[in-house]
C-alpha cells in the first residue's frame, strides 16, 4: 500500500485547462476571474459581497483591520484551532484570548462564552471581535453566539477554513446570517483550492469596501471613497487613503478555483460519505468518534476520532506510530494554540483551557479526502482493527 495522506487536493484536466487559460490571457492578477470567482462563491453561500485574498491568514488579519481592531482591543477565539486563528489579533496590535471547546462538538463552547462574557464585563475588558472556528467543517452554533454579541457588543468573524460546502440550520457556512463576515481558506488540503488562497464573505458594503482596500495597499480609485478631493485629477488619480497590505489572489489562482467550485457539492457529498463509512466501521472500537449538532450538516474537512481512555489502555501516541508505520498520513488537529511556546511567553499556560486540552491528548485525524479510494479507507479501517487494543 503506498502512503496514504490525511488530506490531499483533487485536479481534474477541467481544473488545468482553466489555469492555462488565464496564463494565455492579459491578466495574471487582479484581472476578471477574480471578481468571478468572488461571485460565484458569494452566490453559492448567499452573501452579497464577496472578496479574494492571498490566503485565508490575510483574510483573518485585514478582517480585524476592517472592523478597526487595534491596540487596547481583545479578540477571542478557541484553542482548538490553527494557530493563524489567533495570530490575527497580534497583528493588529490587539490582544488575544481564548473560550474553551465543547466536548462534544469540539467548538466554541457556548457556556464557557457566557461566562467569560459575564468576567470580561465585570472587569471591562470584552473582547472586540469573538472569532468561532467551524472546527471540521462544523459550524459553531452561530445563533447563540449571536445572540451573546447583541448583549455585549462584539462583532463576530467566523473562521470558516474547514466548512466551504457546510451548512447551518437552513443556510450555507458563508452568508454570513449570524456574523459580520466570514473567512474561507483554499489552502490544497481544504475542501476546495486554488494553491493557496482565502476569501472574505459579508453581507456589509461599508466592510467590503474597507476590505478591498485593505487588500491593495489601501489604495483606491474610486472618487465617492476618496477622503481628499480629488479636484482637476484626471483618470490615472489614486488616493492611498489607509495602510494597505499586498493581499491579492491572482487570476491564475482564481481560475482554479471556479473550476474546483463547480464541484463543490460533490466534494462534499463525497466527503460525508467517506465519515459515515468511518462511522460505521469504527462504531466498535474504543473510540469516540464525531459527534454532529442537529443544526448542522459538515463540510467534512477533518475526521477526528478519540482515544477513549475509558475504554482501552493505548495511549494516542501508540496509536498515531503504528499507523504511522502502516504507512497511514495521521495528523492531529490541534495541539492547542494557548500551549504553542509563543503564547506561553504571552503569559498562557497549560490548564488554562482543560478541555481542550484533554481533547488534545486523545486525538487522531484518520485521511479524509476526495480521491481516497474505498480499498485504502478499508485498508485504514482494517488497520486499526488489526491493532490489540
Ligand atoms: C488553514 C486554516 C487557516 C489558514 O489558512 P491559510 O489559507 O493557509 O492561510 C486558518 N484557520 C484555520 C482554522 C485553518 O484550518
Amino acid at each position: 500500500m503506498k502512503y496514504i495522506p490525511y488530506g490531499h487536493q483533487d485536479i481534474t484536466t477541467e481544473d488545468i485547462q482553466a489555469v492555462v487559460r488565464v496564463l494565455q490571457s492579459d491578466f495574471l492578477t487582479q484581472g476578471p476571474v477574480i471578481e468571478q470567482f468572488e461571485r460565484m462563491v458569494a452566490e453559492y453561500c448567499g452573501a452579497q459581497f464577496a472578496v479574494a485574498v492571498s490566503n485565508a491568514t490575510a483574510a483573518l488579519h485585514i478582517a480585524c483591520a476592517a472592523l478597526g481592531v487595534e491596540k487596547g482591543d481583545v479578540i477571542w477565539t478557541v484553542p482548538n484551532t490553527f494557530v493563524a486563528s489567533a495570530n490575527c489579533a497580534l497583528y493588529c496590535q490587539a490582544a488575544v484570548d481564548f473560550v474553551d471547546i465543547d466536548s462534544q462538538t469540539y467548538n466554541m463552547s457556548i457556556t464557557a462564552l457566557k461566562r467569560k462574557l459575564q468576567e470580561a464585563k465585570a472587569r471591562n475588558s470584552l473582547p472586540k471581535v469573538v472569532i468561532p472556528v467551524h472546527f471540521s467543517g462544523q459550524s459553531c452554533e452561530m445563533e447563540e453566539i449571536a445572540l451573546l454579541a447583541r448583549q455585549y457588543g462584539f462583532y463576530i468573524v467566523e473562521d470558516a477554513s474547514h466548512a466551504i460546502g457546510g451548512s447551518y440550520q437552513n443556510g450555507k457556512i458563508g452568508g454570513c446570517a449570524y456574523s459580520d463576515m466570514t473567512v474561507f481558506s483554499f489552502h490544497p488540503v481544504k475542501i476546495v483550492t486554488t494553491g493557496e488562497g482565502g476569501m472574505i464573505l459579508t453581507n456589509n458594503k461599508e466592510l467590503k469596501q474597507n476590505l478591498l482596500q485593505l487588500r491593495s495597499h489601501g489604495i483606491t480609485r474610486d472618487r465617492n471613497v476618496m477622503t481628499e478631493a480629488a479636484n482637476n485629477e484626471g483618470s490615472w488619480y489614486y488616493q492611498q487613503i489607509a495602510l494597505g497590505f499586498n493581499y491579492r489572489m491572482t487570476d491564475i489562482q482564481a481560475a482554479l478555483g471556479v473550476s474546483q467550485m463547480q464541484r463543490i457539492d460533490e466534494f462534499v457529498a463525497k466527503r460525508k460519505k467517506m465519515a459515515r463509512h468511518y462511522d460505521e466501521k469504527l462504531s466498535d472500537l474504543p473510540l469516540i468518534l464525531p459527534y454532529q449538532h442537529q443544526d448542522t450538516l459538515s463540510a467534512w474537512h477533518l475526521y477526528v476520532v478519540q482515544i477513549d481512555p475509558k475504554k482501552t489502555d493505548r495511549t494516542r501516541r501508540q496509536i498515531f506510530e503504528f499507523l504511522k508505520e502502516k504507512q497511514i498520513g495521521v495528523n492531529v488537529h490541534y495541539i492547542p494554540v494557548h500551549m504553542q511556546p509563543f503564547y506561553a511567553e504571552l503569559g498562557f499556560k497549560k490548564g488554562d483551557f482543560p478541555r481542550a486540552e484533554a481533547y488534545y491528548e486523545q486525538i487522531i485525524t484518520l485521511p479524509l479526502y476526495f480521491g481516497l479510494t474505498e480499498e485504502e479507507q478499508d485498508y485504514v479501517i482494517d488497520c486499526l482493527h488489526s491493532l490489540e487494543w
